[in-house]
Protein backbone atom coordinates (compact mmCIF):
# COMPACT_ATOMS: atom_id res chain seq x y z
CA UNK A 1 0.00 0.00 0.00
CA UNK A 2 1.40 3.14 -0.97
CA UNK A 3 2.32 5.61 2.37
CA UNK A 4 0.78 8.90 1.88
CA UNK A 5 1.43 12.19 4.08
CA UNK A 6 -0.27 15.50 3.71
CA UNK A 7 2.06 18.27 4.89
CA UNK A 8 -0.29 20.94 5.82
CA UNK A 9 0.17 24.75 6.01
CA UNK A 10 -0.45 28.15 5.13
CA UNK A 11 2.53 28.67 3.02
CA UNK A 12 2.66 32.51 2.27
CA UNK A 13 4.61 31.83 0.28
CA UNK A 14 6.74 28.50 0.45
CA UNK A 15 10.23 28.57 1.88
CA UNK A 16 13.43 27.12 1.57
CA UNK A 17 12.34 25.00 5.05
CA UNK A 18 9.28 23.86 3.69
CA UNK A 19 10.87 22.53 0.81
CA UNK A 20 13.35 20.78 2.79
CA UNK A 21 10.99 19.09 4.98
CA UNK A 22 9.28 18.17 1.86
CA UNK A 23 12.36 16.29 0.14
CA UNK A 24 13.01 14.64 3.56
CA UNK A 25 9.89 13.54 4.21
CA UNK A 26 9.79 11.69 0.03
CA UNK A 27 12.63 9.04 2.27
CA UNK A 28 9.85 8.46 4.32
CA UNK A 29 6.80 8.49 2.12
CA UNK A 30 5.35 7.68 -1.44
CA UNK A 31 3.69 10.40 -1.77
CA UNK A 32 3.49 13.85 -0.25
CA UNK A 33 0.23 15.95 -0.30
CA UNK A 34 1.01 19.89 0.37
CA UNK A 35 -2.29 20.89 1.68
CA UNK A 36 -2.39 24.74 1.93
CA UNK A 37 -5.24 25.54 4.57
CA UNK A 38 -8.00 28.09 3.22
CA UNK A 39 -9.01 30.29 5.82
CA UNK A 40 -11.64 32.02 5.17
CA UNK A 41 -10.80 34.96 7.65
CA UNK A 42 -7.81 35.37 6.92
CA UNK A 43 -6.62 37.56 3.95
CA UNK A 44 -2.67 36.52 3.66
CA UNK A 45 0.29 37.82 1.63
CA UNK A 46 -0.39 35.72 -1.23
CA UNK A 47 -3.29 35.05 -2.84
CA UNK A 48 -3.80 31.19 -2.72
CA UNK A 49 -4.09 30.76 -6.31
CA UNK A 50 -0.05 32.51 -5.94
CA UNK A 51 0.70 30.55 -3.22
CA UNK A 52 -0.50 27.04 -5.31
CA UNK A 53 1.36 28.54 -8.40
CA UNK A 54 4.54 28.81 -6.41
CA UNK A 55 4.75 25.62 -4.99
CA UNK A 56 3.52 23.68 -7.81
CA UNK A 57 6.51 25.71 -9.28
CA UNK A 58 9.19 24.18 -7.16
CA UNK A 59 8.11 20.57 -7.52
CA UNK A 60 7.32 20.44 -10.74
CA UNK A 61 8.39 17.29 -12.31
CA UNK A 62 8.16 15.54 -9.18
CA UNK A 63 5.16 13.27 -9.46
CA UNK A 64 5.50 12.11 -5.85
CA UNK A 65 5.06 15.21 -4.58
CA UNK A 66 0.80 17.05 -4.86
CA UNK A 67 -0.44 20.13 -4.37
CA UNK A 68 -3.67 20.96 -3.35
CA UNK A 69 -6.28 23.45 -0.76
CA UNK A 70 -8.51 22.31 1.49
CA UNK A 71 -11.14 23.81 3.53
CA UNK A 72 -11.88 21.34 5.99
CA UNK A 73 -9.85 19.48 9.14
CA UNK A 74 -6.73 18.53 8.29
CA UNK A 75 -7.49 15.63 9.63
CA UNK A 76 -10.72 14.86 7.30
CA UNK A 77 -8.56 16.35 3.90
CA UNK A 78 -6.11 13.13 5.11
CA UNK A 79 -8.95 10.72 4.80
CA UNK A 80 -10.42 11.94 1.53
CA UNK A 81 -7.38 11.62 0.22
CA UNK A 82 -6.08 8.30 1.76
CA UNK A 83 -3.15 9.66 3.82
CA UNK A 84 -2.36 8.02 6.99
CA UNK A 85 0.13 10.78 7.99
CA UNK A 86 0.46 14.49 8.40
CA UNK A 87 3.78 15.16 8.16
CA UNK A 88 5.20 18.87 10.21
CA UNK A 89 8.76 20.64 10.74
CA UNK A 90 10.05 21.65 14.49
CA UNK A 91 12.22 24.49 14.07
CA UNK A 92 12.22 25.34 18.37
CA UNK A 93 10.51 24.74 21.39
CA UNK A 94 8.23 26.95 20.71
CA UNK A 95 6.82 25.23 17.84
CA UNK A 96 6.97 21.88 19.47
CA UNK A 97 4.42 23.08 22.34
CA UNK A 98 2.14 24.30 19.67
CA UNK A 99 2.18 21.57 17.75
CA UNK A 100 1.88 18.68 20.24
CA UNK A 101 -1.51 20.07 20.98
CA UNK A 102 -2.50 19.85 17.80
CA UNK A 103 -1.18 16.30 17.12
CA UNK A 104 -3.05 15.40 19.83
CA UNK A 105 -6.16 17.09 19.46
CA UNK A 106 -5.55 15.60 15.60
CA UNK A 107 -4.86 11.91 17.20
CA UNK A 108 -8.37 12.05 19.30
CA UNK A 109 -10.44 13.59 16.42
CA UNK A 110 -9.23 10.42 13.74
CA UNK A 111 -7.16 7.80 15.50
CA UNK A 112 -5.80 6.41 12.69
CA UNK A 113 -4.35 9.32 11.51
CA UNK A 114 -0.72 9.78 13.12
CA UNK A 115 1.29 13.08 12.92
CA UNK A 116 5.44 12.72 12.11
CA UNK A 117 7.46 15.58 12.82
CA UNK A 118 10.90 15.88 11.40
CA UNK A 119 13.35 18.38 13.17
CA UNK A 120 14.27 21.33 10.83
CA UNK A 121 17.85 21.63 9.31
CA UNK A 122 20.03 24.21 11.55
CA UNK A 123 20.24 26.26 8.29
CA UNK A 124 16.56 26.25 8.26
CA UNK A 125 15.66 26.39 11.97
CA UNK A 126 15.32 30.69 11.77
CA UNK A 127 13.56 30.28 7.89
CA UNK A 128 9.52 30.97 8.34
CA UNK A 129 7.44 32.52 5.78
CA UNK A 130 6.87 35.14 8.31
CA UNK A 131 10.48 36.77 7.99
CA UNK A 132 10.40 36.15 3.99
CA UNK A 133 6.97 38.15 3.89
CA UNK A 134 9.00 40.90 6.33
CA UNK A 135 11.99 40.48 3.81
CA UNK A 136 9.84 40.83 0.56
CA UNK A 137 7.84 43.79 2.19
CA UNK A 138 11.00 46.13 2.55
CA UNK A 139 12.16 44.64 -0.61
CA UNK A 140 15.08 42.84 0.28
CA UNK A 141 16.90 40.24 -1.22
CA UNK A 142 14.86 36.98 0.08
CA UNK A 143 16.22 34.72 -2.33
CA UNK A 144 18.51 33.07 0.28
CA UNK A 145 15.46 31.67 2.22
CA UNK A 146 13.23 30.72 -0.76
CA UNK A 147 13.82 27.51 -2.63
CA UNK A 148 16.25 28.30 -5.81
CA UNK A 149 15.32 29.50 -9.09
CA UNK A 150 11.66 30.90 -8.59
CA UNK A 151 10.63 33.28 -10.81
CA UNK A 152 11.04 36.63 -8.19
CA UNK A 153 9.49 39.04 -10.25
CA UNK A 154 6.16 37.26 -11.16
CA UNK A 155 5.75 35.89 -7.78
CA UNK A 156 6.55 38.87 -6.17
CA UNK A 157 6.43 41.86 -8.39
CA UNK A 158 9.97 42.71 -8.39
CA UNK A 159 13.33 41.79 -9.48
CA UNK A 160 15.69 41.71 -6.13
CA UNK A 161 18.85 42.37 -8.23
CA UNK A 162 17.39 45.50 -9.24
CA UNK A 163 17.32 47.22 -5.84
P1 LIG B 1 1.22 27.05 9.66
O1 LIG B 1 0.55 28.31 9.28
O2 LIG B 1 0.31 25.86 9.78
O3 LIG B 1 2.21 27.14 10.82
P2 LIG B 1 3.45 27.13 7.85
O4 LIG B 1 3.24 27.30 6.38
O5 LIG B 1 4.04 28.27 8.59
O6 LIG B 1 2.05 26.69 8.39
O7 LIG B 1 4.32 25.83 8.13
C1 LIG B 1 3.91 24.55 7.73
C2 LIG B 1 4.80 23.52 8.41
O8 LIG B 1 6.14 23.67 7.98
C3 LIG B 1 4.85 23.60 9.94
O9 LIG B 1 4.92 22.29 10.47
C4 LIG B 1 6.14 24.30 10.21
O10 LIG B 1 6.67 23.93 11.47
C5 LIG B 1 6.99 23.75 9.09
N1 LIG B 1 8.09 24.65 8.79
C6 LIG B 1 8.00 25.97 8.53
N2 LIG B 1 9.22 26.50 8.31
C7 LIG B 1 10.09 25.46 8.43
C8 LIG B 1 11.52 25.37 8.36
N3 LIG B 1 12.28 26.44 8.13
N4 LIG B 1 12.10 24.15 8.52
C9 LIG B 1 11.32 23.07 8.79
N5 LIG B 1 9.98 23.10 8.91
C10 LIG B 1 9.37 24.29 8.73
Amino acid sequence: MERIAVFPGSFDPITAGHESLVSRGLNIFDKIIVGVGVNADKHGFLPFEKRLELIKSVFKGNSRVMVKTYENLTVDFCIENGASHILRGLRTSADFEYERSIAQVNKTLRPQIDTVFLLALPEFSSVSSSLVREVIHYRGDARKFLPLGIDFEYFFGYNPDNQ
